[in-house]
C-alpha cells in the first residue's frame, strides 16, 4: 500500500476498513508518521481476531505517551483466546512505534528527542528541525 498522505486519507481508511474495531471514533491525536502502522495494525487484528470477537472490541482512544503509540479499549464477552491474540497485536505496535519517526514514518536512525516532549525522530528529520543527535 502507498503511505498514507494525510489525515483525511488516514481517517477514510479507518471509516471503510475499521469501523467495525473504532465503532465511529475519529479523535486521533497523533502525528502523521504513525498512520500507517496503525493500519497495518488495524489490518492484522482483522486478519487473526476471529470474526465473532472481532465486533466485541472497541478501541475508544489513541494517544501518544513517551514517545509511542497508546491505545485503549474495551472487550466485551471476547473469548481468552482471541483476547491474548488481540492484546498482543496491541503490544506490539505499541512497542513498534517507537523505532518510526513520529513525522514521517521512517526507521532510518530512529532515537528519541526531548523537546518537552519525548518523540522518536528519524535522522532526515532532525537534520530539518537542526536538532543534535543526543
Ligand atoms: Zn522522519
Amino acid at each position: 500500500m502507498d503511505k498514507i498522505k494525510d489525515y483525511n486519507e488516514f481517517i477514510s481508511i479507518i471509516r471503510r476498513d475499521f469501523d467495525l474495531l473504532y465503532k465511529g471514533y475519529d479523535y486521533f491525536s497523533i502525528h502523521d508518521g504513525w498512520f500507517d502502522l496503525i493500519i497495518d495494525m488495524s489490518s492484522e487484528i482483522c486478519q487473526k481476531v476471529a470474526a465473532k470477537d472481532l465486533k466485541e472490541i472497541s478501541i475508544i482512544d489513541v494517544k501518544e505517551k513517551y514517545g509511542q503509540l497508546s491505545f485503549y479499549y474495551i472487550t466485551d464477552n471476547m473469548s481468552i483466546y482471541n483476547y491474548k491474540i488481540f492484546s498482543n497485536i496491541i503490544e506490539k505496535y505499541e512497542d513498534k512505534s517507537s523505532s518510526f519517526c513520529y513525522k514521517c514514518g521512517s526507521t532510518n536512525d530512529v532515537i528519541m528527542t526531548n523537546t518537552g516532549w519525548i518523540k522518536p525522530v528519524c535522522r532526515s528529520c532532525r537534520i530539518i528541525d537542526k536538532l543534535k543527535d543526543s
